[in-house]
């Protein structure tokens, strides 16, 4: 079928607005991945049904659907061929109930991570799964990823804390998996197959996300260590001295962070160090032991673990100190194109 014929054809179930085709499409951006619209059809439902329909069409004359979230996705997963069409979850973004006493909120799939956290945070609580790209992913893209972000130490991927979801099997079926329980164990936990598969079994349309408690302040330093030995042995002792409030430990390797630090014109901590950290620690309640981590490095310092180090003093230097470690995009674009990858290891294979 040409881009015509395949217009033509969903046309009357969700309506010529919601085919987008031609300089229609020419003019959206492609996010991450430059071949989204190669396919030349790009389709808008607003509702499972709407998907469902849709699915039930491509099947029968042999479409592939490619669904798209943010477009953040860094592995080309949104790409689009002439003959498939691309489906855009962007209309569903509605978070649909939000309840802060058990903790869960259930939102279209299109609703961004940034609409869940702006939801959350007056009454508290926060989303376990956080990422650089928070502004633009969607609830349905970090599900389909399985995606882990700079609070997974702390509270895992986001197979942990996705506790229902409905989808849409090629055959036009709308399967609800959408539990909003968290002590639940009858029998399969069918929605895991959905987690971390990038599509390829269903259209994800809605999902609950557990929601956990805000912290009430939190610490975040960076550090430099001589060599991943004490960069591992710090996480150690952190892990140990700070328990569950321990929310995020990343570390950066010095060919990333030079570069980084000397484009944001940072000096917050030597240049000369052989690897760099990103350590974040949360507070709940009082006030007590808002100092902990500054006297947690200051142990590290004494047992020559660190080599440098500084604990953001202000909003404003917190922001930079995350902002070395995820604006990854201003060194990666004027050094051309980059090839996107991540690699999962055990802490002691890293080192070789
Ligand atoms: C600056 C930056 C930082 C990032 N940091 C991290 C990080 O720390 N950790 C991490 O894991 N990832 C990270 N990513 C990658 C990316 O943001 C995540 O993978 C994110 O979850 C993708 O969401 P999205 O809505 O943009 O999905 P898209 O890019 O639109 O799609 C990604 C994949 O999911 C599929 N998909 C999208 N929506 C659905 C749906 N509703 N149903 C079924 N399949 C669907 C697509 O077909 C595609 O295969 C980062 C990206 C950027 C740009």
């Amino acid at each position: 079928m040409d881009i015509k014929q395949i217009s033509e054809l969903f046309a009357p179930t969700i309506g010529a607005r919601n085919v987008i085709t031609g300089e229609r499409l020419t003019l959206r951006g492609t996010g991450y991945c430059a071949a989204s619209f190669d396919g030349g059809v790009l389709l808008t439902p607003g509702s499972a049904q709407d998907v469902s329909e849709v699915c039930r069409l491509a099947a029968e004359h042999g479409l592939a659907i490619v669904p798209q979230g943010g477009l953040t996705g860094l592995v080309q997963g949104t790409a689009t061929a002439l003959g498939q069409v691309a489906l855009s979850l962007e209309k569903m973004n509605r978070i649909l109930d939000l309840d802060p006493v058990q903790g869960v909120v259930t939102a279209e799939a299109g609703v961004t991570l940034q609409q869940v956290i702006d939801a959350a945070e007056p009454l508290g609580l926060a989303p376990g799964v956080d990422l650089p790209s928070r502004g633009s992913c969607t609830l349905g893209g970090l599900a389909s990823t399985n995606a882990g972000g700079i609070q997974a130490i702390r509270y895992g991927m986001a197979r942990d804390n996705i506790l229902g979801l409905e989808a849409v099997l090629a055959d036009g079926t709308i399967l609800d998996l959408n539990n909003t329980l968290l002590k639940n164990n009858a029998g399969y936990d069918l929605k895991q197959l959905f987690i971390g598969s990038e599509g390829t079994l269903g259209i994800i349309t809605k999902i609950t996300l557990r929601l956990h408690s805000r912290p009430s302040s939190v610490q975040t330093a960076l550090i430099g260590c001589a060599g991943t030995e004490d960069l591992f042995q710090v996480l150690a002792s952190a892990r140990k001295a700070f328990g569950g409030s321990l929310l995020s430990f990343e570390a950066m390797w010095p060919e990333f962070f030079i570069q980084i630090a000397t484009h944001l014109g940072s000096s917050l901590v030597s240049p000369d160090c052989g690897i760099y950290g990103v350590i974040e620690t949360g507070h709940w309640g009082d006030t007590e032991h808002e100092d902990a981590l500054t006297t947690f490095l200051a142990g590290c310092f004494e047992d020559g673990l660190l080599q440098d180090g500084t604990v953001a003093q202000s909003e404003t230097q917190r922001r930079t100190i995350w902002q070395l470690r995820e604006d990854a995009d201003v060194i990666e674009s004027p050094n051309g194109p980059c090839l996107s990858y991540d690699v999962g290891l055990r802490l002691h294979d890293i080192p070789g």
